[in-house]
């Protein structure tokens, strides 16, 4: 009776480890099946060089930018500045660009689904959508005149991306051949909106006044003297020119150095990091499942040092698409949508393939403080930058002018956001080896932004 009884259980624990093998697969089968299928040696969805041989890539009024030819070929659309402009969207034959289409949504684009695995009914593969509109990146592009550099704008309400450019790109449809060294095409492969991070500059004192607004109590009765150096620590902090007498609504439209690396000095080392790691720079998000590059903040031994990062120099890196989302948050009250690049998905018959639902960032900043930096990067646009170059938009923006060193000219930055309310976008621009935020990445968002907002 006991050897029955022992053989009995011994096969309930059999049974138990087949069934618990069984439901280990099928939630690996469920959540990675797309990816098994999508893997680039699966010849039914890649032709013999590799590149993916269905599915269509759309912009979001239908403009189709790829697809795939009778012979399993990739074709792009036949103008080429559109290629060259919506490559690091679109992505290349080769898989190079990570961030593309034909390589992100390599499973969206293939049809798959748990029910019919790979095969959609005609063979065909999807349409994938994206959000963005081949029109502005043509325009965005344009307006880099072959500066490298990246421009971003999306809808902080939905997340939608509209533009994303990265430069330097090339032709997808007749890829050069690179040189390892070649400057023209350094970091062609980096989508520098997504995968990028670079000295932020003066675009980066907008975290700072947040922290200042919250913690000093007198800070907008308080009245502030440039000479053109401050002493932080007993070291200058210096300002392009001497920004004379002012408070700091004036600190913020004069972009003085002085003025911020004083009040970085006072927040402190760890206050600072706390409004850095809050405001969502040194994080990473998910963008239709692509990460961005995670930021990063240093403070330094010194007090002319941490005087320095929160001026947005020293060793300060922000992803270009994690500063857009904050320009979002400040935009909505705190919490901004979080970016996406699909709008949606079709089967060749027509039927929805996938949907996709808003995701909202955590608070970035608090609202009562949101809407003090906004009417303060409304005042900027007024004051400094222009209004006029920027017909019908209630804009609110900070320029930016990143010293990278080594004796070439600086990261030129735009970042901001408009108030209308028919027109709820935030952008990002970085202008690589430019004169100054203003004028260089200045002009780039009011193309960019008059076409959005005023039409094409
Ligand atoms: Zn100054």
């Amino acid at each position: 009776m006991k050897k029955i009884e022992k053989r009995a259980v011994m096969c309930l624990l059999l049974a138990l480890i087949l069934l618990a093998g069984l439901a280990l697969f099928c939630v690996r089968f469920a959540l990675d099946g797309g990816r098994w299928a999508g893997f680039a040696a699966n010849r039914h969805l890649y032709n013999s060089q590799g590149q993916l041989a269905v599915g269509r890539v759309l912009d979001r009024d239908g403009d189709v930018l790829s697809w795939p030819g009778e012979d399993g070929s990739r074709h792009y659309y036949d103008n080429a500045t559109v290629r060259k402009a919506t490559l690091h969207a679109v992505g290349d034959r080769s898989g190079n660009i990570g961030t593309g289409a034909l390589t992100a949504f390599a499973d969206k684009l293939s049809g798959y689904n748990l029910l019919t695995g790979a095969y959609s009914p005609l063979g065909e593969g999807n349409d994938l959508y994206l959000t963005l509109d081949a029109r502005y990146n043509y325009i965005a592009y344009e307006a880099l005149g072959g500066k490298k550099g990246t421009v971003g704008v999306y809808d902080y309400t939905n997340g939608q991306i509209l533009c994303m450019v990265s430069a330097p790109t090339f032709d997808p449809a007749d890829p050069p051949n690179i040189q390892e060294g070649d400057d023209r095409y350094d970091g062609v492969y980096l989508n520098r909106f997504l995968s990028g991070t670079f000295i932020p500059g003066s675009i980066f004192k907008t975290v700072t006044l947040a922290a200042a607004i919250e913690h000093i109590p007198d800070l907008f009765q308080r009245r502030f003297t440039c000479t053109g150096s401050t002493d932080v620590g007993g070291e200058p902090i210096a300002c392009p020119r001497a920004h004379g007498d002012m408070d700091i609504y004036g600190a913020l439209a004069n972009s003085c150095n002085g003025v911020f690396g004083q009040l970085a000095a006072e927040l402190g080392a760890d206050t600072l990091n706390e409004y850095v790691d809050k405001a969502g720079l040194t994080g990473s998000y998910k963008v239709s499942g692509i990460p961005t590059a995670k930021g990063s903040f240093d403070t330094g031994s010194t007090e002319n040092q941490l005087g320095w990062a929160g001026v947005g120099q020293y060793n300060d890196l922000v992803d270009p698409c994690s500063m857009m989302v904050w320009m979002g948050a400040i935009a909505n009250g705190g919490k901004a949508a979080v970016p996406q690049l699909i709008l949606k998905t079709e089967t060749p018959l027509g039927i929805p393939g996938s949907f996709y639902r808003k995701h909202q960032t955590k608070t970035l900043v608090e609202e009562d403080t949101a809407r003090t930096l906004a009417d303060m990067m409304a005042n900027n646009v007024s004051q400094t930058y222009g209004s006029g170059r920027f017909p019908n938009m209630d804009l609110c923006a900070k320029s930016g002018t990143g010293e990278v060193g080594g004796g070439k000219a600086p990261n030129t930055w735009f970042a901001g956001f408009l108030r209308n309310a028919d027109a709820p976008y935030a952008f990002v621009v970085l202008v690589e080896e430019g004169s100054n935020g203003s004028d260089t990445a200045g002009a780039v968002a009011s193309k960019v932004l008059d076409a959005i907002v005023n039409g094409y």
